[in-house]
């Protein structure tokens, strides 16, 4: 009951050809008409509460708290300060006049792509789908959704929900799997918006650039988190078990690994353990309020990392309801499994250095982290980190909470991502700015002309 049927390829056809049509006939570019589809989705999501805790409680047993902060209350947000800024943020933006320009004015504007294609994950089912989808509306575009199938309950919710309020036409749900996204990806689209791993980050890209089609790529990877010797040792354990062990681990900035400096070592683990028993109690396995891993696959796949290490803590699962406890371990060394993929999981091993130079030679060793952590109370510290690794973004002494501001641009880079979004950033990746130069007719230099006496001579003067 809960599988995701694939869709044909004449299904998909014409629903990107009647976009197509319906894009070109404007409705979806004036202020009003952006401003209204953008009431409804808040509407659509307060009025539709209960539900969307049920799917998300079904597909990942996320608690009513942990659900609203990372998935409802973050798109409520999200679409109150888009439409606060909005009508700013279309405004054409005027730009200097060259000295050779003299005379013309030249300014930008943000014009939607076209059909957009929005590709998501199962982690943060709900809001990785429509966070997204405030950017392409803001900016004027249509927009086909394609939710993850590993999280059927919130897939068909979405695909309830986006028809009760939008013309298919305007906004689509299109639910399937791999073979779905495979003829979406093959379809004449104007702008595709990815969130998901690094493997599949490359197919998308892969069949993208078949037409040029601009994208946008929210990828993952193995994010540091760095606990320095003059950190706040409590606030910081409390820190990083949220950061962690929110949705089971299961985020794609949650801290991956963890590096303690060997002075606070012994300290911060004694106070971490703590920490997360106080989160979740003596039995995590049976505690109501802990996300599960999302399916068998996932589940098998973790437990096998709890083999590459020593244990210091947690190291319990439970098969039947597909639940891992907090767990923090110590990697046998850097070439276990656990210490090179993506673990996605509540599962922490953890590093002693001695020198900050150690722990920024193993990360810039590896690819370009997504999300980087550091816990620190001097700024020299701060600064070398921040100066020598390149990571896509990140939080000094917090974990997770760089994501939560519609100020800051979201995204990775090299191999975590291309782009970012959030606020203003997802009308600007949702948008092309297109430049434009208003020439006077008042006068002409004729220097420029091939016939112009002394032309060459005059250009100089100019171009220099
Ligand atoms: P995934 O890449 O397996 O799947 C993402 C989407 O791609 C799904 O909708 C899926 O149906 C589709 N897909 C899967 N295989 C495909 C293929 N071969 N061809 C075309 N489409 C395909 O990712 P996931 O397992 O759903 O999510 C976990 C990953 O996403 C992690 O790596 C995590 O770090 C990353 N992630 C990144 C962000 C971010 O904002 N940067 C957010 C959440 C998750």
């Amino acid at each position: 009951m809960n599988t995701i049927e694939e869709k044909s390829k004449e299904t998909i056809d014409l629903l990107v050809q009647a976009q197509k049509t319906y894009f070109r006939t404007g409705k979806t570019r004036s202020y009003e008409f952006r401003m209204k589809a953008l009431n409804n989705l808040a509407k659509l999501i307060r009025n539709n509460e209960a539900k969307i805790l049920y799917a998300l409680k079904s597909d990942l047993n996320k608690s009513e708290a942990e659900a609203y902060t990372t998935e409802i209350g973050f798109l409520l947000e999200e679409i109150r300060h888009t439409q606060k800024h909005l009508k700013k943020w279309m405004e054409p933006k005027k730009v200097k006049t060259a000295k050779t320009h003299f005379g013309s004015k030249g300014y930008t504007i943000s014009e939607p792509y076209g059909v957009s294609l929005i590709i998501a994950p199962w982690n943060y089912p709900f809001q990785l789908q429509l966070a997204p989808l405030i950017g392409a509306i803001a900016a004027g575009n249509t927009a086909i959704l394609k939710p993850s199938e590993l999280t059927p309950h919130t897939s068909k919710l979405i695909n309830a929900l986006i028809k009760e309020v939008y013309h298919p036409d305007y906004i689509a749900v299109v639910e399937g799997g791999v073979e779905t996204t495979q003829v979406l990806l093959d379809q004449p689209l104007d702008y595709i918006f990815f969130t998901g791993s690094v493997p599949v980050g490359k197919v998308i890209m892969e069949a993208a650039s078949k037409r040029l089609i601009p994208i946008t790529l929210e990828l993952g990877g193995k994010s540091p988190c760095i606990v320095d010797e003059t950190a706040d040792i409590k606030l910081a354990a409390k820190r990083i078990a949220f950061g962690k062990f929110t949705n089971a681990g299961q985020t794609c900035i949650a801290p991956d690994y963890l590096f303690l400096h060997k002075n606070i070592r012994k300290e911060f683990i004694e106070t971490f353990k703590e920490v997360v028993k106080s989160f979740y109690g003596e039995q995590p396995l049976e505690n109501e309020a802990y996300g599960k891993i999302v399916n068998d696959r996932h589940f098998n796949r973790l437990i096998n990392y709890l083999s590459d290490g020593e244990i210091l803590f947690g190291g319990r699962y439970n098969e039947a309801n597909e639940k891992i406890e907090p767990t923090l371990m110590v990697p046998e060394d850097s070439s276990v499994s656990v210490m090179n993929d993506e673990i996605f999981g509540p599962i922490f091993p953890v590093m002693e250095y001695e020198d900050i130079e150690e722990v920024i030679e193993f990360v810039v060793d590896r690819s370009k982290p997504l999300a980087l952590y550091l816990f620190t109370t001097t700024n020299e510290i701060e600064h070398k980190v921040i100066n020598n690794i390149s990571f896509g973004g990140g939080s000094i002494n917090d974990t997770l909470m760089h994501i939560a501001t519609p100020y800051l641009p979201f995204g990775g880079v090299g191999e975590s991502g291309i782009g970012s979004y959030h606020g203003e950033s997802s009308f600007v990746a949702f948008s092309h700015s297109k430049s434009v130069l208003n020439q006077t007719n008042k006068f002409d230099f004729s220097f420029r002309y091939p016939n112009a006496k002394n032309g060459l001579k005059m250009i100089k003067k100019f171009m220099k």
